[in-house]
Protein backbone atom coordinates (compact mmCIF):
# COMPACT_ATOMS: atom_id res chain seq x y z
CA UNK A 1 0.00 0.00 0.00
CA UNK A 2 1.37 3.22 -1.22
CA UNK A 3 0.78 6.81 1.31
CA UNK A 4 1.04 10.33 1.18
CA UNK A 5 4.13 11.94 2.12
CA UNK A 6 4.26 15.52 3.66
CA UNK A 7 7.41 16.86 2.77
CA UNK A 8 7.20 19.69 4.71
CA UNK A 9 5.18 20.80 8.11
CA UNK A 10 6.06 22.33 11.49
CA UNK A 11 4.98 20.18 14.08
CA UNK A 12 6.70 21.66 17.04
CA UNK A 13 4.49 25.18 15.37
CA UNK A 14 1.71 23.14 16.03
CA UNK A 15 -1.37 24.76 18.56
CA UNK A 16 -2.65 23.25 21.71
CA UNK A 17 -5.95 22.76 20.23
CA UNK A 18 -4.35 20.26 17.90
CA UNK A 19 -3.85 18.18 20.47
CA UNK A 20 -0.88 15.76 20.89
CA UNK A 21 1.94 15.20 18.42
CA UNK A 22 0.40 11.52 19.16
CA UNK A 23 -2.89 12.70 18.23
CA UNK A 24 -1.80 14.75 15.33
CA UNK A 25 -0.17 11.51 13.70
CA UNK A 26 -3.25 9.22 14.64
CA UNK A 27 -4.92 11.25 12.15
CA UNK A 28 -1.92 12.26 9.69
CA UNK A 29 -2.12 7.69 9.58
CA UNK A 30 -6.06 7.71 9.03
CA UNK A 31 -5.57 9.90 6.37
CA UNK A 32 -3.34 7.66 4.80
CA UNK A 33 -0.44 9.71 5.23
CA UNK A 34 2.82 7.07 5.42
CA UNK A 35 5.41 9.82 5.95
CA UNK A 36 5.81 13.17 7.46
CA UNK A 37 9.26 15.78 7.13
CA UNK A 38 9.17 17.81 10.11
CA UNK A 39 11.26 21.16 9.34
CA UNK A 40 13.08 23.17 11.51
CA UNK A 41 12.88 26.95 11.62
CA UNK A 42 15.61 27.79 13.35
CA UNK A 43 17.90 26.49 16.69
CA UNK A 44 14.81 27.31 18.50
CA UNK A 45 13.21 24.21 17.05
CA UNK A 46 16.42 21.88 15.96
CA UNK A 47 16.22 19.75 19.02
CA UNK A 48 12.57 19.85 18.59
CA UNK A 49 12.14 18.26 15.22
CA UNK A 50 14.80 15.49 16.04
CA UNK A 51 12.85 14.67 19.19
CA UNK A 52 9.81 14.09 16.81
CA UNK A 53 11.95 12.22 14.65
CA UNK A 54 13.15 9.85 17.08
CA UNK A 55 9.77 9.39 18.74
CA UNK A 56 7.84 8.47 15.74
CA UNK A 57 8.87 5.92 12.90
CA UNK A 58 7.25 8.22 10.05
CA UNK A 59 8.26 11.65 11.29
CA UNK A 60 11.85 12.61 9.97
CA UNK A 61 13.46 15.95 10.18
CA UNK A 62 15.02 18.87 8.39
CA UNK A 63 17.40 21.26 9.78
CA UNK A 64 18.64 24.69 9.02
CA UNK A 65 17.72 28.31 9.46
CA UNK A 66 14.93 30.05 8.29
CA UNK A 67 15.70 33.53 6.19
CA UNK A 68 13.90 35.55 8.26
CA UNK A 69 14.78 34.15 11.70
CA UNK A 70 15.59 37.12 14.08
CA UNK A 71 17.99 34.76 16.10
CA UNK A 72 22.05 34.93 15.84
CA UNK A 73 24.05 32.24 14.94
CA UNK A 74 27.50 31.75 16.58
CA UNK A 75 30.20 29.28 15.58
CA UNK A 76 28.94 27.24 17.89
CA UNK A 77 25.66 27.70 16.97
CA UNK A 78 26.84 26.16 13.51
CA UNK A 79 28.57 23.52 14.73
CA UNK A 80 25.61 22.20 16.71
CA UNK A 81 23.64 22.32 13.32
CA UNK A 82 26.44 20.31 11.55
CA UNK A 83 26.26 17.69 13.92
CA UNK A 84 22.61 17.11 14.52
CA UNK A 85 22.38 17.65 10.52
CA UNK A 86 24.44 14.19 10.78
CA UNK A 87 22.04 11.96 12.26
CA UNK A 88 19.97 9.70 10.26
CA UNK A 89 16.74 10.43 10.96
CA UNK A 90 17.57 14.18 9.01
CA UNK A 91 16.54 14.07 5.93
CA UNK A 92 17.52 17.53 4.68
CA UNK A 93 18.99 20.84 5.06
CA UNK A 94 16.48 23.48 5.85
CA UNK A 95 14.44 25.72 5.49
CA UNK A 96 16.90 28.10 3.75
CA UNK A 97 16.46 30.71 1.36
CA UNK A 98 15.83 34.14 0.77
CA UNK A 99 13.07 35.92 1.47
CA UNK A 100 12.40 39.68 0.33
CA UNK A 101 8.84 39.90 1.65
CA UNK A 102 9.37 41.11 4.99
CA UNK A 103 12.66 43.11 4.22
CA UNK A 104 14.22 45.00 1.12
CA UNK A 105 16.60 42.79 -0.52
CA UNK A 106 19.44 45.70 0.35
CA UNK A 107 18.74 44.54 4.06
CA UNK A 108 18.93 41.40 3.72
CA UNK A 109 22.66 40.62 3.31
CA UNK A 110 23.21 38.27 6.03
CA UNK A 111 20.36 36.28 4.38
CA UNK A 112 22.90 35.30 1.26
CA UNK A 113 25.53 34.09 3.86
CA UNK A 114 23.40 31.98 5.78
CA UNK A 115 21.75 30.49 2.75
CA UNK A 116 25.16 29.89 1.55
CA UNK A 117 26.60 27.94 4.44
CA UNK A 118 23.71 26.08 4.54
CA UNK A 119 24.46 24.64 0.79
CA UNK A 120 27.60 24.00 1.65
CA UNK A 121 26.54 21.74 4.52
CA UNK A 122 24.65 19.92 2.13
CA UNK A 123 27.17 19.62 -0.13
CA UNK A 124 29.01 18.73 2.33
CA UNK A 125 26.41 15.72 4.39
CA UNK A 126 24.99 14.89 0.73
CA UNK A 127 21.64 15.50 1.72
CA UNK A 128 19.04 17.60 0.18
CA UNK A 129 17.97 21.31 0.43
CA UNK A 130 14.54 22.29 1.40
CA UNK A 131 13.95 25.81 -0.10
CA UNK A 132 11.97 28.31 0.88
CA UNK A 133 11.70 31.71 -1.82
CA UNK A 134 9.76 34.90 -1.50
CA UNK A 135 9.75 37.52 -3.52
CA UNK A 136 13.27 36.44 -4.59
CA UNK A 137 12.81 33.33 -6.85
CA UNK A 138 15.52 34.73 -9.58
CA UNK A 139 18.33 35.30 -7.34
CA UNK A 140 17.35 31.88 -4.91
CA UNK A 141 17.68 29.85 -8.51
CA UNK A 142 21.22 32.24 -9.04
CA UNK A 143 22.76 31.52 -5.58
CA UNK A 144 21.55 27.67 -6.00
CA UNK A 145 23.23 27.43 -9.29
CA UNK A 146 26.46 29.44 -8.46
CA UNK A 147 27.23 27.70 -5.12
CA UNK A 148 25.91 24.33 -5.53
CA UNK A 149 27.65 23.81 -9.00
CA UNK A 150 25.13 21.00 -9.86
CA UNK A 151 26.20 18.74 -7.08
CA UNK A 152 23.13 19.77 -4.75
CA UNK A 153 19.54 18.78 -5.41
CA UNK A 154 16.17 19.46 -2.83
CA UNK A 155 12.46 20.56 -2.89
CA UNK A 156 11.69 24.30 -3.48
CA UNK A 157 8.94 24.23 -1.29
CA UNK A 158 5.31 25.68 -1.31
CA UNK A 159 6.22 26.66 -4.32
CA UNK A 160 3.49 29.64 -6.45
CA UNK A 161 5.86 30.58 -8.66
CA UNK A 162 4.47 30.90 -12.48
CA UNK A 163 5.69 28.08 -15.63
CA UNK A 164 9.18 29.94 -16.36
CA UNK A 165 10.60 29.70 -12.93
CA UNK A 166 9.01 26.67 -12.24
CA UNK A 167 11.31 25.27 -15.52
CA UNK A 168 14.37 26.98 -13.76
CA UNK A 169 14.18 25.00 -10.99
CA UNK A 170 14.04 21.67 -13.04
CA UNK A 171 16.63 22.37 -14.57
CA UNK A 172 19.20 22.70 -11.69
CA UNK A 173 17.81 19.27 -10.05
CA UNK A 174 15.03 20.42 -7.96
CA UNK A 175 11.78 19.25 -7.40
CA UNK A 176 8.93 21.19 -6.78
CA UNK A 177 6.47 20.98 -3.81
CA UNK A 178 2.88 22.27 -3.71
CA UNK A 179 1.04 23.22 -0.76
CA UNK A 180 -2.67 23.98 0.16
CA UNK A 181 -2.49 26.67 -1.64
CA UNK A 182 -3.17 24.59 -4.79
CA UNK A 183 -6.95 24.38 -3.53
CA UNK A 184 -7.82 27.67 -3.58
CA UNK A 185 -10.27 29.14 -6.49
CA UNK A 186 -8.20 31.83 -7.64
CA UNK A 187 -4.16 29.98 -7.20
CA UNK A 188 -4.71 30.06 -11.06
CA UNK A 189 -1.19 30.45 -11.64
CA UNK A 190 -0.09 27.52 -9.38
CA UNK A 191 -2.97 25.17 -11.00
CA UNK A 192 -1.36 25.97 -14.14
CA UNK A 193 2.37 25.76 -13.18
CA UNK A 194 1.07 22.11 -11.50
CA UNK A 195 -0.26 21.26 -15.20
CA UNK A 196 3.33 22.33 -16.41
CA UNK A 197 5.31 20.12 -14.14
CA UNK A 198 5.70 16.34 -14.60
CA UNK A 199 4.47 14.22 -12.06
CA UNK A 200 7.90 12.49 -11.66
CA UNK A 201 9.02 15.94 -10.46
CA UNK A 202 6.97 17.02 -7.96
CA UNK A 203 6.04 16.67 -4.30
CA UNK A 204 3.56 18.00 -2.27
CA UNK A 205 2.90 19.16 1.71
CA UNK A 206 0.97 20.94 4.38
CA UNK A 207 3.24 23.58 5.37
CA UNK A 208 0.89 23.24 8.51
CA UNK A 209 -0.07 24.91 10.48
CA UNK A 210 -0.22 27.27 7.99
CA UNK A 211 -2.05 27.59 4.66
CA UNK A 212 -5.06 24.87 5.44
CA UNK A 213 -6.42 23.21 1.69
CA UNK A 214 -9.77 23.64 1.19
CA UNK A 215 -12.29 22.77 2.76
CA UNK A 216 -10.54 23.61 6.06
CA UNK A 217 -8.99 27.16 4.78
CA UNK A 218 -8.79 29.94 7.45
CA UNK A 219 -8.18 26.92 10.05
CA UNK A 220 -4.94 25.22 11.25
CA UNK A 221 -3.47 23.11 9.07
CA UNK A 222 -1.85 19.69 9.54
CA UNK A 223 -0.47 16.43 7.82
CA UNK A 224 -3.40 14.84 7.22
CA UNK A 225 -4.82 17.22 5.33
CA UNK A 226 -2.00 16.49 2.57
CA UNK A 227 -4.55 14.39 0.51
CA UNK A 228 -6.65 17.17 -0.06
CA UNK A 229 -3.18 18.73 -1.72
CA UNK A 230 -2.83 15.10 -3.50
CA UNK A 231 -6.30 14.74 -4.64
CA UNK A 232 -6.08 18.80 -6.10
CA UNK A 233 -2.80 17.84 -8.34
CA UNK A 234 -5.10 14.38 -9.06
CA UNK A 235 -7.81 16.66 -10.18
CA UNK A 236 -5.68 19.51 -11.96
CA UNK A 237 -3.25 16.46 -14.07
CA UNK A 238 -6.14 14.35 -14.82
CA UNK A 239 -4.45 11.52 -13.00
CA UNK A 240 -6.18 9.04 -10.94
CA UNK A 241 -5.40 9.33 -7.87
CA UNK A 242 -3.29 6.22 -6.74
CA UNK A 243 -1.21 6.81 -9.73
CA UNK A 244 -0.19 10.51 -7.88
CA UNK A 245 0.02 8.70 -4.94
CA UNK A 246 2.62 6.07 -6.08
CA UNK A 247 4.28 8.04 -8.48
CA UNK A 248 4.98 10.85 -5.70
CA UNK A 249 5.93 8.06 -3.07
CA UNK A 250 8.51 7.16 -6.11
CA UNK A 251 9.78 10.73 -5.97
CA UNK A 252 10.58 11.21 -2.10
CA UNK A 253 12.04 8.02 -2.19
CA UNK A 254 14.83 8.92 -4.62
CA UNK A 255 15.16 12.55 -3.06
CA UNK A 256 15.26 12.05 0.37
CA UNK A 257 17.18 8.21 -0.28
CA UNK A 258 14.46 6.26 1.92
CA UNK A 259 13.76 2.17 1.18
ZN1 LIG B 1 8.83 28.34 4.00
ZN1 LIG C 1 7.78 26.09 6.37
Amino acid sequence: MTGWMDTHCHLCLLKDEQGSNHDVMLRARAADVHRVLDVATGKDNWQCVLNHALAFDDVYAAIGIHPTSETLYADADWQTMATLARHERVLAIGECGLDFYHEPESACGHQYERFERQIELAKQLNKPLIIHTRNSSPQTLAVLRDVGQGKITGIMHCFVEDKTVAQQALDIGFYISFSGISTFKNATVVHDTIGYVPLDRMLIETDSPYLAPVPHRGKLNEPAYVAKVGERVSALKGIAPEVVRSQLEINAKLLFALT
